[in-house]
């Protein structure tokens, strides 16, 4: 209902399923919540399976709307991980991340944290250049030696970047070409 109307006035939403687990976002002091397995992937209400195949019929169909193929296709990546974690026990797509590495977070207050599930930092770009934050410091090598050895997670915000910069995205989208209706169990 609330989607029609705000569709109408040309604002798109695209619904989500929330972690048990986040640390950014959280108001408390830096926390590590990284998964302790590949399975880590804990939504937040237990859905029954009846409830689980609707609520991915609707993603899966919402996702057909969007027109920029990009997002289309990060969107359709992101959910295959999700549905396959928690439908069916299979922890894959699993990239390598490149959290800390290959892109960085920036809070607002200038603490750039390791990752959306760790959000012990790594300095504070207000009172250290960047140079030097990303280059030359062990707190950040150390970091980045802990994310080398995660186990991976789910996140559309730090997934999508993993599967673009170690080209995972590509095996999906070639999945894609070849069973066109098939990308999502
Ligand atoms: S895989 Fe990367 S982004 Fe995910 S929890 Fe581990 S370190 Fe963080």
């Amino acid at each position: 209902m609330s989607k029609t109307i705000v569709n109408k006035m040309g604002v798109k939403i695209y619904p989500s399923i929330a972690f048990k687990t986040p640390a950014l976002y959280r108001q408390d002091d830096e926390v590590k919540n990284v998964p302790t397995s590949t399975m880590g992937f804990e939504p937040y209400f237990d859905f029954s399976d009846e409830e689980l195949r609707e609520i991915f019929a609707t993603l899966e169909e919402d996702s057909a709307e969007i027109t920029d193929f990009t997002g289309k296709m990060a969107i359709r990546y992101n959910l295959e991980g999700v549905k396959n974690r928690i439908m069916h026990d299979d922890p894959t797509p699993n990239p390598k991340c490149v959290a800390l590495n290959d892109h960085l977070r920036l809070l607002p207050d200038g603490a750039v944290p390791v990752c959306y599930f760790d959000s012990r930092t790594v300095g504070n770009l207000r009172s250290t250049p960047f140079r030097k934050l990303w280059f030359d410091s062990q707190e950040t090598r150390e970091m980045r030696n802990a994310v080398k050895h995660c186990n991976g997670c789910w996140i559309a915000c730090e997934t999508v970047p993993n599967s673009v910069y170690t080209g995972n995205i590509l095996g999906f989208l070639w999945k894609l070409v070849i069973f066109p209706t098939k990308s999502v169990r």
